[in-house]
């Protein structure tokens, strides 16, 4: 048996009918950008979160780094960020000047540690990004607190949690404004790049608006040194068509999340832990175990293609290269042993049960 890690073809290939109807209307208006699909988009995943505005943008990093843009946050400004993430969340914050200050993860749920925040906070801490990891709600309590108590603003990253929920609220609707990715591999994902900032502020969503459109909300007067970051036509269709699937897709997600936490029974791989089932959208179904290498390379000889999220954590990237001396072992710790495994809405019962068996044969 051949199972690949995330089999795009096949996701998409559902929704085939109703995207060529919807190119061909794209086609027929000859409206390229900012037009009636965004628009439609915009209002239905905002309905979707339960939040006033969504505003699409070109991609993930961008809507993170308009968030940031559009507070002002910058040179003299520091953001507290998990050591433990995508690249993106601290390049957006890097890319406005502001310092991105790191804060080791929890081992259990893989996102920030909510008690190790107080420690690195200073008179210059403007917001806190919260990364809902892998797919699962970081729990917000204590980082609601801090920020009420030391007046900073909450910003999601929602690039990997899109339908996830905490205490009835959806992912983008937990803070002052989100950032999501529709990058092509995400839950809900387009055919190229896609993006969109969420938020219940009225004023941040039209400066963002703005922003996203060289700082112009109206042809030709520039209020703002904005960018020209925009979701187009195409990809905001392509979204609309599948964003009615997003919730039976995280909940295929869940079975197969369960039944490999049901199963999978081997003392050399340890499974992620789960706190709420509602919590968790399984955008990657991390394990870990001490001999990572060994372990996917026998699993790509029986055919089961894994990944890893992430092989470097951004502290030991060139990037970086101001934090080469620091050490977060905990992060380091997920990065060395973190294997993904195959999970997608179109795996097969029978795929699911060949990946756990093979796992539970390993030595
Ligand atoms: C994918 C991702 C991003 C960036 O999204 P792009 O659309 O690729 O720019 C940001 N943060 C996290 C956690 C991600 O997984």
């Amino acid at each position: 048996m051949k199972i690949p890690f995330l089999d795009l073809h096949k996701i998409n290939e559902r929704f085939r009918v109703q995207i060529d109807a919807r190119f061909k209307q794209i086609l027929d208006d000859g409206w390229y950008i900012l037009g009636r699909q965004n628009e439609t988009f915009e209002k239905n995943f905002a309905a979707y979160l339960g939040v006033k505005h969504a505003i699409g943008v070109a991609n993930g990093l961008d809507a993170l780094n308009l968030i940031i843009k559009a507070y002002s946050f910058g040179a003299g400004d520091e953001i507290i960020v998990p050591a433990n993430t995508y690249i993106a969340t601290i390049l957006a914050v890097s890319e406005n000047g502001a310092t991105p200050v790191l804060v080791e993860p929890d081992i259990n749920t893989y996102n920030i540690n909510p008690d190790l925040i107080e420690e690195k906070i200073t008179p210059r801490t403007k917001a806190i990004i919260v990364v809902h990891l892998y797919g699962q709600a970081v729990q917000m309590e204590k980082i609601w607190e801090l920020a009420k108590k030391y007046n900073l603003k909450i910003i999601e990253d929602a690039a990997q949690a899109h339908g996830a929920e905490y205490q009835g609220r959806k992912m983008g609707n937990l803070g002052d404004a989100a950032g999501f990715s529709f990058y092509p591999g995400k839950n809900l994902g387009c055919m190229g790049d896609g993006g969109a900032v969420t938020t219940n502020d009225d004023a941040l969503a039209e400066r963002i608006r703005a922003l996203r459109n060289y700082g112009s909300l109206k042809k030709y007067v520039h209020l703002y040194q904005g960018i020209n970051s925009r979701l187009d036509e195409l990809q905001a269709a392509v979204l609309d068509i599948k964003l009615p699937l997003l919730d039976e897709d995280n909940n295929r997600r869940r079975e197969i999340a369960r039944y490999y936490r049901n199963n999978i029974k081997n003392p050399l791989i340890t499974l992620p832990q789960v706190y709420d089932e509602n919590a968790h959208v399984w955008h990657i179904f991390a394990v870990r175990t001490p001999n990572r290498a060994g372990l996917q390379k026998y699993l790509a000889d029986k055919g089961i293609e894994t990944n890893i999220h992430y092989p470097t954590p951004p502290h030991k990237q060139g990037a970086y290269t101001e934090w080469k001396a620091q050490s977060y072992p905990v992060s380091e710790q997920i990065h060395r042993e973190e294997l993904s495994l195959p999970i997608s809405p179109v795996l097969t019962d029978e795929e699911v049960k060949f990946v756990t068996e093979t796992l539970n044969a390993y030595k």
